[in-house]
């Protein structure tokens, strides 16, 4: 399959997916597509939303996720908990194609036929119809990045309504592109950074550039890229936290690779391993159709992957500084709310 070209399709993309001129933004509609077999939920707020449950635990062996559950329960007050309901909203583009995206790639390209245009304000009023509304929204893709304006303008709307104490914002971002300092303004970008209830997860894709073209299809030279937008994002201040997908469809070097990794995570900043959190790839319906001998052997791999990784975080960490709660452990970049 040819290699995406990250920068054209981000560029086509965002023009396709946001009105300027009048604040909207085109966001996903669930009713009739794939990703509807695999919701545990029907879809609501008129076909635009999903209740999604973030459940800490994973699968025996593999790391519990942590988020967002620990940041939206700090930032609201919340008792530690093992579960957590949210109000997903999916925006309709993604630049990138990893093979084992949950969402149908039908639902990645800006296809009217699966969404529609929506201001932040009736995203709200759509959220706030329902009878209990979840004490938390997940702004999700796609990649939002692609139009970074969707976080301040929702912020802007929650803060009008008077919601900004009561709601936690969480926000998903493939460190792809730099659209948050292109597109953004001052202003914008103030509102992100001073925002109290706001934690953001940038996914990084892969451990180095190989495995990193491998999952998302985009170039290898842009696996670097994503350290420089990561570091940028963290000066800022802003709440963050990180994913990274460890599939690959080889294993030679592989213990060399997840500790370059991991040192390239810690020369941004000495904790920030303990705000990342490996996602183990698992098959959801749209994936069945993409699976070849490669790229299950990528989904054996990851469990080696996983091995070096939770290694290296022991011989790097003390016990109690991998026990602390990812809200709590310290960047020096970021607004930590202990
Ligand atoms: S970057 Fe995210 S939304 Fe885009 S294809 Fe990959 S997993 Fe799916």
């Amino acid at each position: 399959m040819a290699l995406i070209n990250t920068d054209a399709l981000s560029s086509r993309y965002r023009a396709q997916s946001i009105d300027l001129i009048n604040r909207r933004l085109l966001i996903t509609n669930f009713h009739n597509t794939e990703q509807e077999q695999d919701m545990t939920e029907p879809a609501n707020c008129s076909g635009f939303g999903r209740i999604r449950h973030f459940i800490r635990e994973k699968r025996p062996g593999w790391p519990s996720n942590p988020l967002p559950i620990d940041p939206a329960c700090k930032a609201l007050a919340l008792p530690p908990s093992e579960i957590l309901r949210a109000q997903v909203f999916q925006n309709a583009s993604c630049n990138w194609r990893c093979w084992y995206c949950f969402v149908p790639f039908s639902l990645l390209s800006a296809n009217r036929k699966y969404s529609d245009w929506l201001t932040p304000e009736q995203i709200i009023n759509l959220y706030l119809e329902q009878t209990d509304p979840p004490p938390m929204i997940d702004l999700s893709g796609g990649q939002p990045d692609l139009v970074p304006e969707w976080v301040p303008w929702m912020m802007a709307e929650l803060r009008n309504r008077g919601l900004e104490q009561s709601i936690y914002l969480w926000s998903d971002d493939n460190l792809s592109n730099d659209y948050f300092w292109k597109f953004l303004t001052d202003e914008d970008r103030e509102l992100i950074t001073s925002y109290r209830n706001y934690g953001r997860v940038c996914c990084f894709k892969g451990f180095n550039s190989q495995s990193f073209s491998f999952n998302t299809l985009a170039e290898p030279e842009i696996f670097e890229r994503q350290f420089t937008l990561f570091g940028n994002l963290l000066a800022t201040g802003i709440d963050l936290y990180a994913y990274i997908t460890i599939t690959t469809p080889s294993t030679e070097g592989i213990n060399d690779d997840v500790r370059r990794f991991i040192d390239r995570l810690q020369l941004l900043d000495e904790y920030l391993p303990l705000r990342t959190v490996p996602l183990e790839v698992e098959i959801f319906t749209p994936v069945v159709a993409r699976l070849d001998d490669i790229k299950r052997d990528a989904l054996k791999n990851q469990w080696l992957a996983l091995d070096v990784w939770q290694k290296e975080l022991e011989n790097r960490f003390s016990s109690e500084d991998r026990a602390r709660n990812i809200a709590d452990v310290p960047l020096k970049g970021s607004r930590i709310r202990i």
